[in-house]
């Protein structure tokens, strides 16, 4: 498992809802919070490792002395977004790139835990900004798309470098076609989904 990076094409990819939870996604899990305090982030979504489920960790203190912070959500639900409020973000899948990202203030999410327990909560601050975040990527959004003209001007160079690297990694054959990410997806979901 590795992080993969703009523009792969499973980070477009409309995620689905999980239907199961065995052990073999436990440690999916445990494996994404690992690949996430290696790159010092804060979040990471199913999509970001190439799986097509909808689900993100978060770990607002991006440290695994602090494993009681961490939060699995699966099969979120964003509800009630209050306010708005503009911070600058960033995205393992975009690395050095950061642009400032309006989201609401405040936000409820409902999902379930990686034991199955209903989650309900209000969130502001930076968690609520996060969980915004990791929300998007489960529909193929990335915080790039919510940049206003002047900061995505900004990264457009960044971009052109990732996209370059991209089609030098496909023509290597170190990432498939469209065709064979999307069939391996397909896969995923028809056995978790
Ligand atoms: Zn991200």
């Amino acid at each position: 498992m590795h992080i993969i990076q703009y523009p792969h094409p499973t980070l477009r990819h409309k995620s689905k809802p999980l239907r199961r939870v065995d052990a073999e996604l436990q440690k999916i899990v445990r494996e994404m919070f690992d690949l996430m305090y290696e790159a010092k982030g804060i979040g990471l979504a199913a999509n970001q490792v190439d799986l097509p489920w909808r689900l993100f960790v978060v770990n607002a203190k991006s440290d695994e002395g602090d494993a009681d912070r961490e939060l699995v959500f699966i099969n979120p639900v964003l509800s009630r977004g209050k306010g708005s409020d503009e911070d600058e973000e960033g995205c393992l899948s975009l690395p050095k790139m950061y642009g400032d990202v309006r989201r609401s203030a405040q936000i409820v999410i409902e999902a379930f835990s990686l034991s199955g327990e209903k989650i309900h909560l209000e969130l502001d601050g930076m968690l609520g900004r996060i969980v915004q975040h990791e929300y998007d990527h489960l529909d193929g959004v990335l915080f790039i798309d919510r940049l206003g003209p002047t900061a995505e001007l900004a990264v457009r160079e960044d971009l052109d470098d990732l996209e370059r690297r991209f089609r030098t990694q496909r023509e290597l054959g170190e990432i498939g076609s469209d065709k064979q990410i999307a069939a391996r997806l397909a896969e995923l979901e028809a056995e978790y989904c």
